[in-house]
């Protein structure tokens, strides 16, 4: 495929005026730091970070929206939420090109991330009128017990480049239902995704009539981050990045008995089994591998293939790498776009050149592409590495398209090699034999987070639980009971006997 990268100029000229339609004036942000469009390695604005101390008068301000918004009814909230999403949808276009041009996603995938932040506040909305507590009996005549569900406070967000706006709007938009203020510390590599992101729910909350100050967002490094990890007044951090970045944050939210939302690194698998459907396979660890340029958290790292398949698997794989388009994600038909930064250029040629030292052989990919026209671009193609095993290099994270293939004989030992990494994000399993597929999510099967059967492991909906075990941190956001974790939990015991009779037969009468 013939590509042709946009010039500064231009991508810096859509920047301003795409951002300028979401409300934010990008000539107006200060001279601070440089950002930088992966697609042509060019710098593509300037804005100004704030220091650790802008934190505390973040949290003032966030601390009286709270105080207003916990006493603002549940469905009333979500109003304000389903505004959000209807300004959204109408710059669902907008935001897309945004994350492309900040984080180089093909248009088709960034759309989808828009589209997910669309989908959580629907979900949302319907949250907002079913938060629900349960009533439970009493052992003693006369009396009721109940849960009730009260706001927790202000939630502070640190969030990845690689899911620039949707990881934010997963937290937000149940937050905000929940009743509890947010404020985000975005990826440095994306901060006017962000900014056009917050724009838009300003507007949304000026419209409803919603509390000042209820989604703020502070630009800056892990300087910044620490300082929101540190400060008494957030009551949950979510924190999304890499395990890294998760083992400094837990430790330190923990120390001050704060609550961790944590959604670390991944090492997804899929085993494919000798019944699988091989087409459909391929398929789906394409996506899953290859796609967001091996960018995402639930991309797939290692195929874990029957020995009876995994030759045909390997050489099925390797055709459609040789046939992916490669280029200017803003450009239709492009299926893989840049990597973010020469730095994670670096880290897939070393994990390449280490897979090679231990036994592994470059089967498809691993080539640098458009160098010639931009050289601080990085465009990777997908790399495929048959090993013979585990070998150490699998275990890690590499957050580049690479994908290991091996072999296994007995399910139950590709169980072992699936669960046999620190992390424990996603899985999956491509097979026709129900035995097989029920043995995978059983208790005695995946160890991860999320589980699937003959789909890759990338691309979850927001209607379930997202996040993972492990060294991928435990947290849990998005749909299902995640909004459990942005509110706190009061048991009540009401007593209307005229008695009072003590739990487990207490007697104590003076
Ligand atoms: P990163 O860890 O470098 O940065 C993530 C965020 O954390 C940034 O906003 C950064 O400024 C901040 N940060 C860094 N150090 C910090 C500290 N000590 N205290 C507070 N904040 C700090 O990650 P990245 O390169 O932006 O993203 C890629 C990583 O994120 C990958 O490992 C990927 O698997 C992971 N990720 C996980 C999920 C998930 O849901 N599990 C989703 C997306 C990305």
């Amino acid at each position: 495929m013939v590509t042709t990268l946009p010039s500064a100029a231009e991508l810096a000229a859509t920047a301003r005026e795409t951002a300028k339609r979401c409300g934010v004036d990008v000539d107006a942000l200060g001279a601070g730091v440089t950002t930088v469009s992966p697609v042509n390695g060019a710098p593509l604005a300037r804005v100004g970070w704030a220091g650790p101390e802008a934190v505390n008068e973040a949290v003032a301000r966030a601390r009286a929206a709270f105080l207003a918004w916990r006493v603002t009814p549940a469905p009333v909230r979500g109003a304000l939420v389903k505004r959000f999403g209807e300004l959204l949808t109408a710059h669902k276009a907008d935001l897309a090109t945004l994350v492309s041009l900040e984080v180089g996603k093909i248009t088709s995938e960034a759309l989808g991330e828009i589209q997910e932040m669309i989908d959580i506040c629907d979900f949302a909305v319907g949250l907002s009128r079913q938060l629900y507590g349960r009533t439970i009996s009493s052992e003693r005549p006369g009396h009721r017990l109940m849960e009730t569900w009260h706001p927790l406070g202000v939630v502070g967000v640190i969030s990845a480049f690689n899911f620039p706006a949707a990881v934010w709007s997963w937290n937000t938009a149940i937050a905000l239902v929940c009743g509890d203020p947010v404020i985000w510390k975005p990826s440095e590599l994306a901060p006017l995704t962000a900014l056009a992101c917050s724009a838009l729910l300003d507007r949304a909350a000026a419209e409803q009539g919603a509390p000042a100050h209820l989604g703020q967002v502070l630009l800056g490094g892990p300087d910044l981050g620490e300082a929101l990890v540190d400060h008494p007044g957030i009551a949950l951090v979510s924190a999304t990045g890499s395990t890294r970045m998760g083992r400094e944050v837990g430790p330190r939210v923990a120390a001050r008995f704060g609550r961790a939302l944590l959604e670390l690194g991944g090492n997804n698998a899929a085993v494919v089994c000798p019944s699988a459907d091989l087409d459909l396979a391929v398929r789906g660890i394409v996506f899953s591998a290859a796609g967001t340029a091996g960018q995402r958290c639930t991309t797939m790292r290692r195929v874990i293939a029957h020995t009876s398949v995994v030759d045909a698997l390997t050489e099925r794989l390797a055709d459609a790498y040789a046939r992916l388009p490669i280029g200017n994600p803003l450009a239709a038909g492009t299926l893989v776009g840049p990597l973010i930064s020469g730095r994670a250029y670096e880290a897939m040629t070393e994990a390449l050149r280490e897979a090679r030292e231990q036994g592994g052989t470059l089967v498809a990919g691993g080539g640098r592409r458009l160098a010639d026209q931009a050289p601080d671009a990085y465009y990777a193609e997908p790399a495929l590495v048959r090993v013979g095993g585990q070998v150490p290099v699998v275990t890690r994270e590499t957050f580049a398209p690479i994908l290991y293939v091996m072999p296994y004989e007995q399910l139950e030992e590709a169980i072992a090699l699936n669960n046999a990494v620190p992390q424990g994000l996603s899985s999956s399993i491509f097979t026709r034999d129900q035995g097989e597929a029920e043995l995978f999510l059983s208790p005695e099967g995946s160890d991860c987070g999320i589980v699937n059967v003959n789909i890759g492991t990338s691309g979850a909906e927001i209607g379930g639980a997202f996040g993972g075990e492990k060294e991928t941190g435990g947290g849990r956001e998005s749909g299902s009971d995640a909004w459990r974790g942005y509110m706190r939990r009061a048991t009540n015991t009401i007593n209307y006997s005229g008695e009072l009779p003590l739990a487990q037969g207490v007697e104590f009468t003076v």
